[in-house]
């Protein structure tokens, strides 16, 4: 592994100070914030990642998990996942919440990994974390070889000529059907990010793939409060039942009255590059009966872009199932 200075800011101020001498955004830049470490150190390992400095955020005031005043919730950014997925409120009022995070990684790794690492974790595609490979997200410029190659567990949507790669991660497709808000601390003062924003299609940049700029610190999330009597799920489908990323996955939150959907929202992982909010199935399902009919139009429409590769075709149908089951799961919450 490179070698790397380590430094331990105890204020937010003097995390974000430090952080915006980082000649690029955050995702690849020289100075780093570290929080549990389980995507950053693992890339370090590899030589996929090589900040020369890190900035551990552990001690920062930034781990409350607590009620807002409007009666939504704000999540620390340092919150550990197992301490979220646990949560009282969450498993009350946020249930997909929970069942997102506890459907991925270990106990072990849920309970060093944090709320702003793992939105802004990176893909598991096998050549952006081998050296010996070209990528143009890691070296931009240098070509993909997924497109020709492995890529089965890529992405079928929002894909670009150079770069197929999926967005790992389970509690971002939770997240996003929430319509969460990012909240971030940076040089220039603070700002709140939708959820929907905050991550970007890889189009030619895929290197960029957040809003973040340099020195921007994440501090903490809000959801929304919860929508009365609304119901959720999240349905993650895999190679195998635990410790593997999703092949297809969907978060869905559901209202219904006189057995028609009132409201509904709907996001999907595994396939796309970025947590993908699906609104074209949203809206082919408010206002009419919740029958398996009408999941099952929902379920085309969210996938009616999808531009499958040499190996992940399946993933078409199969998310279409996914999604057709989390909302037949749903009604029975
Ligand atoms: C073997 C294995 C299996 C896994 N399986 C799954 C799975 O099935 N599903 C799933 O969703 N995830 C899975 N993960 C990924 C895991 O969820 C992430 O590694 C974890 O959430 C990252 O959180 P962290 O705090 O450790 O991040 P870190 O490694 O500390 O940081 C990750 C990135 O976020 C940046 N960062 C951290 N905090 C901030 C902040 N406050 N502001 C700005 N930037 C910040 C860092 O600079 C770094 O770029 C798996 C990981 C491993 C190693
Ligand atoms: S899909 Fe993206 S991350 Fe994977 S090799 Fe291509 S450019 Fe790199």
């Amino acid at each position: 592994m490179h070698t790397f200075s380590l430094d331990r800011p105890t204020t937010p101020d003097a995390a974000v100070a430090s952080a915006a001498q980082a000649k690029t955004a955050q995702q690849g830049a020289d100075v780093r914030f570290i929080a549990g470490g389980t995507t950053l150190v693992d890339l370090m390992k590899l030589n996929a990642e090589t900040p020369a400095r890190l900035l551990d955020i552990n001690r920062l005031p930034l781990d409350a998990i607590e009620a807002t005043p409007d009666g939504g919730l704000k999540i620390g950014a340092t919150a550990r996942n197992s301490t979220l997925a646990y949560h009282p409120i969450v498993q009350r009022d946020y249930p997909v919440v929970s069942q997102a995070i506890l459907s991925g990684a270990s106990a072990q790794l849920r309970n060093m990994a944090t709320t702003a690492g793992n939105i802004l974790q990176r893909t598991r595609c096998v050549y952006f974390r081998n050296t010996a490979m070209p990528c143009n997200k890691r070296e931009p410029g240098t070509g993909c070889p997924a497109i020709d190659g492995g890529n089965r567990m890529l992405a079928i949507l929002g894909v670009s000529d150079h770069c197929i790669a999926t967005n790992p991660s389970d509690m971002c497709v939770a997240l996003a059907a929430l319509e969460a808000t990012i909240h971030v601390h940076g040089p220039t003062g603070v700002r709140a990010i939708p959820f929907a924003d905050f991550h970007l299609l890889p189009g030619d940049t895929p290197d960029r793939e957040t809003v973040l700029e340099a020195g921007d610190l994440i501090t903490h999330v809000t959801l929304p409060p919860p929508v009365a009597g609304s119901k959720q799920h999240y349905l993650k489908l895999r190679d195998r039942a635990s410790y593997e990323f999703a092949l297809a996955s969907a978060a869905v939150v559901l209202s219904i009255a006189d057995e028609k959907v009132t409201r509904v929202r709907i996001a999907l992982g595994g396939v796309g590059t970025k947590p993908w909010r699906s609104p074209e199935a949203e809206a082919v399902l408010v206002g009419l009966p919740a029958t398996q009919d009408q999941f099952r139009k929902a379920a085309e429409a969210a996938l009616r872009d999808a531009k499958p590769q040499s190996e992940n075709r399946f993933k078409v149908e199969l998310a279409k199932r996914c999604l057709v089951h989390a909302l037949k799961t749903a009604m029975t919450a």
